[in-house]
């Protein structure tokens, strides 16, 4: 649902935020990450959301795509346990959130929410948002392993195209169901990024909160707007520009007071909310470079691990240390002055991806761990205790 009072913002302010951006770097372990989202898989998921049919209130196609959802999780590597639901009723009828949880090494409590809505009205919805869908199963496939600082929330909101419904509940019911309420790093938001059939698509709208309901987080959406932006242009082909955020599930979340930005596509297609929003009416390479681009930007936003590799000399390290140096198949772990009662032990590949992990109780001094089975190369080894924790980069032979 979108569109509605469309007006674009002067170029210059795109202009203006672009050239103030972040500062950010290209991160190259990103790179690799975002080079291995799939436009076949994606028009694979497209295909399969557009075969489901209409996903309006109430009807079996909306409770088909909710397992299909969840059967997709499931086939990426996600536990039960990571899968909860948050459901609502309103004119007769139920219909279910769906929330994948993934936690954070270091602020396991301080989550990144990356959503979009797979409720559809008068079609099959495979542009809005089967599109948005299809992005959020790439991130959340190729981030499945991969170890990040933040908790990362990938939620599926139904009762979007009827006002919103899903994720004004999931707010109200959950985020403000805790006291204190859950601490939320980002809201971001994916809704119909399809493209155009035969038009050159190479915009990606990045939307950031403008309105006046508060006014008090508007400056950090631009902040985090602003690295999207830098992510746009640092991990896909496509060409940023600035927009505002309206009519999508971001907007329960800023009246709230959260922080969101999110993704909206530059041409904008005719048929969402008709029975022609179809995969033979979109640019699916257009929405391969969108998940890249997003992909790029979850990686950024939750802080994946690996970027912690090159800081790790800059942070209190307990006098923790690992050796020997290079290690061969076993590696001990001094714990320093690193109190608790047990730690966490991780090694982490260039790619991102957690090799090894491990909880070590009643840990002394020091620990030997054996190495099985890893390729020769740099790791980066995190012990976490509590609230604390360590990353070192180490060589294994
Ligand atoms: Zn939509």
């Amino acid at each position: 649902m979108k569109r509605l009072f469309k007006s674009y913002y002067p170029c210059f302010a795109a202009l203006f935020y672009f050239i103030s951006g972040s500062g950010q770097s290209y991160v190259p372990v990103y790179a690799g990450i975002a080079d291995q989202c799939s436009e076949t898989r994606i028009i694979q998921n497209l295909t399969e959301f557009e075969n489901l049919g209409i996903k309006s209130k109430g009807t079996a196609a909306q409770a088909n795509t909710l397992t299909w959802l969840k059967n997709k999780y499931l086939s990426y590597g996600y536990t039960l346990s990571q899968i909860t639901t948050d459901s609502f009723s309103y004119g007769g009828s139920t219909s279910v959130n769906l929330i994948v949880t993934k936690t954070g090494t270091v602020y396991p409590n301080t989550f990144v929410i990356i959503d979009g809505h797979y409720d559809t009205i008068y079609g099959p919805g495979t542009n809005d948002n089967g599109s948005g869908v299809a992005v959020i199963l790439e991130i959340a496939k190729l981030l499945q392993n991969v170890s990040t600082e933040y908790s990362i929330k990938f939620i599926n909101f139904s009762g979007e195209e009827d006002g919103l419904l899903g994720s004004q509940h999931y707010v109200t019911t959950v985020v403000n169901g805790t006291v204190p309420k859950m601490n939320i790093r980002l809201v971001f938001n994916i809704d119909e990024v399809g493209g155009v059939a035969g038009a050159n698509n190479n915009t990606i709208m990045c939307e950031r909160d403008t309105d006046n309901n508060p006014s008090t987080n508007n400056a950090a959406s631009n902040t985090m707007t602003a690295q999207l932006i830098a992510c746009v242009n640092l991990y896909s082909s496509l060409t940023p520009s600035l927009s505002y955020a309206y009519s999508s599930d971001y907007v329960p979340f800023e009246n709230n007071g959260e922080i969101i930005t999110g993704f909206f596509e530059g041409n904008e297609s005719t048929h969402p909310h008709s029975s022609s929003d179809r995969l033979i009416n979109m640019d699916p390479a257009y929405v391969h470079q969108v998940a890249r681009a997003a992909t790029g930007a979850a990686l950024h936003f939750a802080k994946a691990t690996q970027a912690t590799l090159d800081i790790a000399t800059n942070e209190k390290d307990y006098g923790v240390s690992f050796f020997p140096v290079p290690a061969h198949n076993r590696l001990t772990i001094h714990r320093g002055d690193l109190g608790g009662v047990s730690y966490r032990f991780t090694l982490t590949d260039l790619s991102g991806k957690i090799v090894l992990d491990t909880q070590i109780q009643h840990p002394g001094t020091e620990e030997t761990i054996t190495l099985v089975n890893l390729a020769s190369g740099v790791y980066s080894a995190a012990v976490i205790a509590g609230e604390a924790s360590v990353t070192k980069k180490i060589v294994i032979e």
